[in-house]
């Protein structure tokens, strides 16, 4: 019911968006049901076509291709893609003016400061209007467990702004934001009580914050909050960790892999258990040594997301480690799958009095807006103990550790945790790897 009436709603604020989206939506429902060869035409087709307006339109690409000495003509199997160079973090941040588009009016794009999830923040930006493609591809996903824009979604999140009060917009879109930064039990219970009111049809956020609610609400038998599907985003949950989320909700529980820089989707795990990569949404390789990584043998993932022409990012790389499927998903979509994902973990931190904080806090709340800092790990050795590692980049100065220090403190709340900020130009790496930027060595305990 409400449903229809939310569709009504968009429908009558902006009538053309609302064509535009169902006509991606269309074309997405139809493609997930082409076969892997059909599927891979139409990913390269669309691939062929960022490459051309890259090429006539974005300095940093003319410039690109020059180098290699290729047109995008020469461009014409996944081998001749490879020679194109691989585009970084730090390649964005150094050439953000000429990565946009010539094409594209300033008032077109919108400017967009992501948090960096491996440590480095960036700039982006994107067109206005591509949130409409991002909530097709969203749709698309959704359907798949019977859930449609207008459901109920709960959402177990971290930024700050969006999580104080409900305002107008996230009462029409029915969406309720829970801080998952500082998963207290008084918020839990708030939270329980509130959800089991409300009803909601997905909830969804960072995997393990999910997991410490669902074990909060197991510990204290609350039954009763029965969405159609949880969706965790952010990091790889733990088989056991899926177990509890599963049996505390009663609901499938679907891993979704996204990312500021690809839009909505990389890939989603469907009712079968498959993570679909949305290749017709974004392009994703998987490379080893530089080259196209067999079925089963662990890659580094580089996408190219296949909508963004205001400021294309082409065979960018993402830092997650993932391997490809051999075989397709019994479900029968010919969206190809990824096996595994691995390498993307943010911790939970512990402190002295037992309160637990998502490691993402760091990110978004310490190192927002300071581009100043090239890379950065936080890391807790034990409850009393967190090192902050800090790699100066343009601008950097003491204020900047001043300021990092600050937002430190204020985040830990006077907990007697002894918080050092080393600055260094080498960035020790963890056991588990260079892609752990928020690491706690202290075992989360629930008591
Ligand atoms: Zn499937």
């Amino acid at each position: 019911m409400y449903r229809n009436f939310y569709r009504l709603m968009r429908f009558a604020v902006n009538y053309r968006r609302e064509l535009r989206l169902m006509d991606y939506l269309r074309e997405f429902e139809r493609n997930q049901w082409l076969s892997a060869e059909e599927l891979r035409q139409v990913s390269w087709q669309k691939l062929k076509q960022l490459l051309e307006h890259a090429y006539v339109n974005v300095p940093f690409y003319q410039q690109r291709f020059q180098e290699v000495g290729l047109t995008p003509a020469d461009i014409q199997t996944e081998v001749d893609f490879l020679r194109l160079p691989l585009l970084t973090k730090e390649d964005i941040n150094k050439h953000t003016d000429s990565l946009m588009a010539t094409n594209y009016d300033e008032r077109q794009l919108k400017r967009d400061v992501t948090s960096g999830s491996t440590g480095v923040p960036l700039v982006l930006f994107r067109e206005r209007d591509h949130d409409i493609i991002d909530v097709a591809a969203f749709t698309r996903y959704r359907r798949w467990f019977g859930c449609e824009p207008g459901d109920k979604i709960a959402w177990i999140w971290g930024r700050r702004g969006d999580i104080s009060g409900v305002t107008l917009a996230q009462r029409l879109k029915r969406e309720r934001w829970l801080d998952g930064y500082r998963p207290t039990p008084d918020k839990l219970q708030q939270y329980a009580e509130m959800l089991l009111k409300w009803k909601p049809t997905i909830i969804a956020g960072y995997g393990n914050v999910i997991y410490i609610f669902a074990e909060y609400l197991r510990s204290q038998n609350i039954t009763g909050i029965q969405p159609k599907v949880v969706e965790t985003t952010g990091m790889t949950i733990w088989p056991h960790e899926r177990e509890t989320i599963a049996q505390v909700f009663q609901c499938p529980v679907s891993d979704r892999y996204g990312s500021h820089e690809a839009g909505a989707m990389i890939a989603g795990e469907c009712p079968e258990h498959s993570k679909h990569i949305f290749s017709d949404f974004c392009y994703v390789e998987v490379l080893a040594d530089e080259r196209p990584a067999e079925p089963g043998q662990m890659g580094e993932v580089i996408i190219t997301p296949l909508y963004t022409f205001g400021m294309p990012l082409i065979r960018y790389r993402m830092a997650d480690i993932a391997i490809l499927a051999d075989k397709p998903c019994s479900c029968g979509r010919g969206l190809p799958v990824l096996d595994k994902l691995v390498g993307r973990t943010t911790s939970i931190f512990t402190l002295p009095s037992g309160k637990l904080l998502y490691g993402g806090i760091f990110r978004h709340i310490v190192l927002k807006d300071t581009l100043a800092i090239r890379q950065f790990r936080v890391h807790q050795s034990d409850k009393n103990q967190i090192e902050v590692f800090l790699q100066p980049g343009k601008g950097f100065d003491e204020t900047i550790v001043s300021q990092v220090k600050q937002r430190c403190l204020a985040v830990l709340e006077g907990e007697p945790v002894n918080l050092t900020i080393t600055v260094t130009d080498d960035i020790p790496i963890t056991a588990a790897g260079k892609f752990l930027v928020t690491t706690s060595d202290v075992p989360v305990s629930f008591n």
